[in-house]
């Protein structure tokens, strides 16, 4: 990314994973001019358990990206089994809006997936650029981002708005001073892996008192197996020796599961999540907002998640809103206070009354700028 300070674009993008890539897609085939950054790699893996309900599905298809998915192997998921205590409920994968299957992407294949369709939009996009602080107007408006690319030259892009789309940890967060407006009061701490050769029946989910499991078939012909507890159980057992840990917690949270793990070992170490409570962030205010884990965290390990985490692998999203309003990404909800995005794609930075391509680094008109 050129280190120039005269760029200008309607919104700039810090994150170019699921919600950063697919806002700066949607915001760019609004006609807008956008740039989203990056701090890590393109196609780097990140902490996931990779399963999509159907929303998250349904997105993808109607944004036209669900074939490439596909392609890429993504084996679908036509049902998915509950095994609560001793009970055991199977669903179905309802077919209904294009959508027949469910999909376990692994965030190597899905982020790119995204910021390739994000690019093709038109949006710039440039990783290995870190956001290391905002700029601003006399008035207090955020007018853009200063940072560095992975040389270490400064970098800084001015924008209209500024989309901290940088995860649960969010640094835009921090520095716009955005208040949290409900916090949870617990948070499930997860291990998880992937085993070679697993044979599942679409997703299967197991819940017991203090412990959750579930199984999920993703690329690679591998299935992630994830184990799940409170956080004060994970300290105890799964910090000096997680290998064993995880059998012990597989073995309570689902004993079919482990007995069919049980001489078999996963490609690669375990990963562990430790747990952190959601959080309801205020998500935008003057030339900011917030989408994605960013403003809006859901604990997403069941023994403590929230209640109103959808996890019925047929439940829906409303259907798509008009472009001019699409504020964010995949597990955002539509809260009032993400709205102000929709006044930009109204009143463009270049105020052109037709949408035309991006030119980076044309100097923007905007008042902002
Ligand atoms: C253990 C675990 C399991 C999960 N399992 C599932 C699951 O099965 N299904 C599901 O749907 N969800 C799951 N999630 C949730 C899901 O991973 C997140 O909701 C999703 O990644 C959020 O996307 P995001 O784009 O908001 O943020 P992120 O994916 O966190 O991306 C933020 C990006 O911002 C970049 N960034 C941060 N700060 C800066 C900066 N200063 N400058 C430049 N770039 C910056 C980071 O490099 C990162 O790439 C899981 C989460 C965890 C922790």
């Amino acid at each position: 990314m050129p280190a120039t300070s005269h760029r200008c674009y309607d919104a700039v993008v810090v994150g170019a994973r699921p919600a950063g890539a697919a806002t700066g897609m949607l915001l760019a085939r609004a006609g807008l001019r956008v740039l989203i950054v990056d701090r890590s790699q393109y196609g780097a893996d990140t902490m996931s358990t990779h399963a999509l309900m159907r929303a998250g599905v349904l997105q993808l298809a109607r944004w036209g990206l669900l074939d490439r998915l596909i392609t890429a192997g993504t084996p679908p998921v036509r049902h998915a089994t509950f095994y609560v205590g001793s009970d055991r409920t199977t669903i179905p994968i309802k077919p209904a809006n294009g959508v027949d299957a469910l999909y376990a992407p692994r965030r190597t294949i899905l982020d790119p997936i995204l910021a390739d369709a994000a690019a093709d939009a038109g949006a710039e996009i440039h990783h290995g650029v870190t956001v290391k602080g905002l700029q601003y107007d006399s008035s207090g408006r955020v007018t853009g981002v200063i940072g560095h690319d992975r040389s270490g030259r400064p970098v800084a892009a001015r924008a209209r708005i500024t989309v901290g789309a940088d995860g649960m940890g969010s640094r835009v967060a921090h520095w716009v001073g955005a208040p949290t407006d409900h916090m949870g009061v617990a948070a499930g701490a997860v291990a998880y892996g992937y085993w070679p050769g697993l044979p599942t029946d679409g997703y299967e989910w197991y819940f017991r008192p203090g412990a959750a499991a579930g199984a999920i078939p993703t690329n690679h012909g591998l299935t992630c197996v994830f184990a799940a507890t409170t956080r004060d159980r994970f300290r105890r057992d799964l910090t000096r020796d997680p290998a064993t840990g995880f059998r012990h917690l597989l073995a309570a949270a689902a004993p079919e599961l482990a007995g069919r793990l049980a001489d078999a070992s996963p490609a690669g170490p375990l990963r562990r999540f430790p747990g952190r409570p959601g959080h309801l962030r205020r998500a935008a205010g003057p030339g900011w907002a917030l989408v994605g884990d960013a403003g809006y965290y859901k604990d997403p390990s069941p023994p403590t998640a929230s209640p109103t985490r959808c996890a019925t692998p047929n439940c829906s999203p409303a259907p798509s809103p008009p472009r001019s309003q699409v504020t964010t990404a995949t597990r955002q909800p539509h809260f009032p206070a993400t709205r102000p995005l929709a006044t930009v794609s109204r009143s463009r930075c270049s105020g052109s009354p037709t949408p035309s391509p991006p030119t980076p680094g044309t100097p923007c008109k905007s008042a902002h700028c």
